[in-house]
């Protein structure tokens, strides 16, 4: 939904404004923090902040890793031609 006035981008059903920031998702995401507060456990408040939060916390320490296990198959593969 966008406002007549000042041309705002925001959620019809919270009222918010769309953000979303790569690899942390944005406001139609179930499982990002940005995510609507009516689109994932809306009765249980408690239960969504820790669910996203974990999973906010686990996604900048899951890059490195993947980062590294790529480049680690990728030596691997040249070594081993
Ligand atoms: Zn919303």
């Amino acid at each position: 939904m966008t406002c007549s006035q000042c041309n705002t981008n925001f959620c019809y059903r919270c009222g918010e404004r769309y953000r979303q920031l790569r690899f942390f998702g944005d406001h139609t995401s179930n499982l990002s923090i940005f995510g609507c507060k009516y689109r994932y456990l809306p009765e249980r408040p408690h239960l969504r902040r820790l669910v996203r939060g974990s999973v906010c916390g686990e996604t900048p320490l899951l890059l490195p890793l993947a980062t590294v296990l790529f480049f680690f198959s990728f030596i691997c593969l040249v070594i081993l031609k």
